[in-house]
């Protein structure tokens, strides 16, 4: 019997280890849940290990406008608490605990949790996500949501009309751009070299956007306000002249940070530490799949970590028909 242990209505931890799964999945947020629901359905026997809260970035989330069946958005609490719900009564276990430690190469996939303890599977769903990059500047944390952001494709509808502002040269920033050109009133781009490090053909048809101003070779300062965000302050990096820039919405777009450090040496990443993967999830090795943000794919939002899930988990389930079975499958037991 597979035995729910959350964060919420259970105590967060087992009262016997079950060390040994079908599938291990590391990592909550909306790829790890989606991935528990559709193997824990299958009747694997599956373990999700959460390092920090259940429902990963989307948690943090004020409101999601984009995720389809909500015609009047949904908080990212909201959405992230019923998955978690619905994965718990498919008969997931959740375990709070950080991974630490990873070996995939074998038959068999060990992870080592903070504490010591380990668990182990005949199947691996990587899903750690990645973290956007952070200016650092002082108005950043405290204006999140409300009128920063990182994500122009989830925040970007309610800045419409708006002016905004893009921090960023690479290929996503002037993606966001173009994106936030077709929506704002007008759409800033300050980077902080002479030149865009993005695509050409990008570059140029952001160069040429009627609605787009760019402010070469100046960083932000600061971003100022009380309640939402009304101005951001911006430097030269020649000159260190500093002007103030009044702008309702401002997307950071200066890169993002996969969290793969983990599995590196063992999983094929691309350059920027994303996972290779497949359409179908698969990794360069056996039995080990990404899910989520943290693999190389086009878009990073709740609906495709979730369809990423559901891939992982059916191809976990169809490879393990041919595995080795588990030598050994300790029961969970219910907190008492
Ligand atoms: C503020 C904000 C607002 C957003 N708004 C929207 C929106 O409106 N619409 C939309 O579609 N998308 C939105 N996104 C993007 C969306 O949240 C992500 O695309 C989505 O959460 C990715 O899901 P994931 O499961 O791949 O990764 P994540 O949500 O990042 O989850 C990864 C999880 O893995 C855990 N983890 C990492 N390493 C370990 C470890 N070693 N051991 C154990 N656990 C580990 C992390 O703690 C985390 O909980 C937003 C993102 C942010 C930050």
């Amino acid at each position: 019997m597979a035995v729910y242990i959350g964060s919420k209505e259970k105590p967060a931890r087992l009262a016997k280890p079950a060390d040994s799964f079908d599938v291990m999945i590391v990592g909550g947020g909306p790829a790890g849940l989606s991935a528990g629901l559709y193997a824990a359905r299958a009747g694997l026997e599956v373990v999700l290990l959460e390092r920090m809260f259940m429902g990963g970035q989307a948690a943090t989330a004020n409101h999601v406008e984009n995720y389809p069946g909500f015609d009047n958005g949904i908080g990212g609490p909201e959405l992230t608490m019923a998955m978690e719900r619905q994965a718990a009564k498919a008969g997931l276990v959740v375990r709070s605990a950080g991974v630490v430690g990873l070996e995939l190469r074998g038959e068999e996939k060990e992870a080592e949790l903070e504490g010591g303890m380990a668990v182990k599977a005949r199947a691996a769903i990587l899903a750690m996500g990645a973290r956007p990059r952070k200016t650092g500047v002082s108005g950043e944390e405290e204006l999140r949501g409300r009128g920063v952001s990182w994500c122009a494709t989830c925040d970007g509808f309610m800045m419409k009309g708006k002016n905004c502002a893009v921090v960023g040269g690479g290929n996503t920033a002037a993606e966001d751009a173009l994106y936030l050109a077709g929506i704002c009133e007008h759409v800033t781009v300050v980077h902080r070299r002479g030149e865009f490090r993005a695509d050409e053909a990008l570059a140029r048809r952001l160069r040429e956007h009627p609605k787009v101003t760019i402010i070469w070779d100046h960083v932000v300062k600061a971003f100022e306000g009380e309640e939402r965000l009304r101005a951001i302050e911006i430097e030269s990096v020649k000159s260190q002249e500093r002007t103030r820039l009044p702008v309702e919405g401002v997307f950071v777009a200066i890169g993002e940070d996969p969290d793969t450090a983990l599995v590196k040496g063992q999983v094929e990443l691309n350059r920027d530490g994303y996972v290779v993967a497949g359409e179908d999830t698969r990794t360069n090795l056996t039995r080990v799949y990404a899910a989520g943000d943290l693999r190389v794919k086009p878009l990073r939002q709740i609906v495709t970590a979730v369809s990423d899930g559901a891939v992982a988990a059916t191809a976990a389930m169809q490879d393990l028909r041919y595995a080795p079975t588990r030598a050994k499958s300790l029961e969970a037991q219910p907190v008492t």
